[in-house]
């Protein structure tokens, strides 16, 4: 059985989800409603061996693995690989298995423990960066400092991983909407990602932020602004090889290529939708 609600990204649709921890540790972001529901737990081993029997019982030979909740870098390294190792074992058919990635849990660990890691299967780890800016991350509450995303990024990156980052459009409001485009260009310029993802706000309801947007202390950003911060964002990027996709429900204009290599085609189209007439947002604001 799985605890409700269960997520994953969007490009692990397809992967069979192998739920290892319960919510999230930090659980303070003021933008993210995801697990406030749900107590923060490690699964014990046992557990975790009943839960992989029942997911047998629905799925034998998938291709790609996802471990959830948030945090899987959480558990000791020894059993972390010894759950590689057992996961590897039931689901031989498995080509690929990824995690959430908190930067706190990247840091804790050691270069060498990471390498284990690594080399026991784990290939790909997505981290929410969601912004470069100290202003931005202090207050959004996300408990982590710019230095510590490079250097958790840096550290991934430097053990084998293909690490995957996500930016939040509009995150900073109008009152920080240039140093957010700015500061979140240097960070991924730093960390220099295998990915890149471009996400745009969407508040929820019930999440702190929109109680600050209710009571007046966070404006966001009109459309034409998330596309003036976007542009600001690609143009101060400085990457090799990246992929790079801002095409999420949440995404006024669809956008895929190849950073460095397509940033001026990317930002020529951004400009293109800006200065035209006819611009009609796509983004949902229903995730
Ligand atoms: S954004 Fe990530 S770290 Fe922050 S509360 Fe949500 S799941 Fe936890």
């Amino acid at each position: 059985m799985y605890s409700m609600p269960l997520y994953r990204p969007p490009s692990e649709a397809r992967s069979l989800i192998v739920q290892v921890t319960e919510g999230c540790s930090h659980n303070k972001c003021r933008f993210c409603y995801m697990y406030k529901c749900k107590q923060f737990r490690l699964k014990s081993r046992e557990e975790l061996k009943e839960h992989i029997v029942w997911l047998k019982t629905y799925y034998q030979d998938p291709e790609r693995i996802f471990l959830a909740d948030g945090n899987v870098l959480c558990l000791k390294t020894e059993k972390l690989v010894e759950l590689l190792d057992y996961i590897k074992n039931e689901f031989p058919t498995a080509k690929r298995i990824s995690s959430y990635s908190g930067p706190l849990d990247i840091i804790r660990k050691t270069d060498e423990e990471l390498k284990l890691i690594r080399e026991s299967g784990l290939e790909l780890l997505y981290m929410g960066v969601e912004s470069g800016s100290d202003k931005v991350l202090a207050m959004m509450q996300k408990g982590v400092n710019q230095q510590q995303m490079i250097e958790a990024g840096q550290k991934a990156v430097k053990a084998g991983f293909k690490f995957s980052c996500m930016i939040i459009s509009g995150l900073g409001g109008i009152d920080y909407m240039e140093e957010h485009a700015l500061e979140s260009a240097k960070v991924i310029s730093s960390i220099n990602p295998n990915y890149f993802s471009l996400l745009r706000l969407v508040v929820e309801e019930e999440s702190e932020l929109a109680d600050d947007i209710r009571q007046g202390k966070f404006h966001m950003l009109t459309p034409m602004q998330v596309l003036d911060e976007n542009i600001m964002m690609l143009e101060n990027m400085e990457l090799k090889d990246c992929v790079f996709r801002a095409n999420h429900v949440s995404n006024y204009v669809n956008q895929a290529g190849v950073l460095n290599r397509d940033k001026d085609m990317l930002v020529e189209r951004l400009k293109k939708f800006r200065d035209g007439n006819n611009f009609i947002p796509m983004g949902s604001d229903r995730l």
